[in-house]
C-alpha cells in the first residue's frame, strides 16, 4: 500500500531536484563528472543519484553506478 504513494512522491521530489530521502536540493550535493553527459550527485544523507546535463533531470543510481 505504502509502495504506491511513496514512488509517486519520490518522482515529484526529483523532478524538482531534491533528493527523496532528506528533500535537501541536490544542488547541494556532491557532485562528481560520470561522462559527458551526466553526473553522479552524492546527498550528504547518502543516497547516490544522476544527473542527466542534457534533460537535466535527476534519477536514483543503479547499484552498478554507485
Ligand atoms: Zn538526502
Amino acid at each position: 500500500m505504502f509502495k504506491n504513494v511513496i514512488a509517486p512522491i519520490q518522482s515529484w521530489l526529483l523532478s524538482k531536484g531534491q533528493c527523496v530521502g532528506c528533500g535537501m536540493p541536490l544542488s547541494k550535493g556532491t557532485r562528481l563528472s560520470k561522462d559527458k553527459t551526466s553526473e553522479k550527485v552524492t546527498c550528504k544523507c547518502g543516497r547516490i543519484f544522476i544527473y542527466d546535463k542534457n534533460e537535466k533531470t535527476y534519477r536514483r543510481a543503479l547499484f552498478s553506478e554507485v
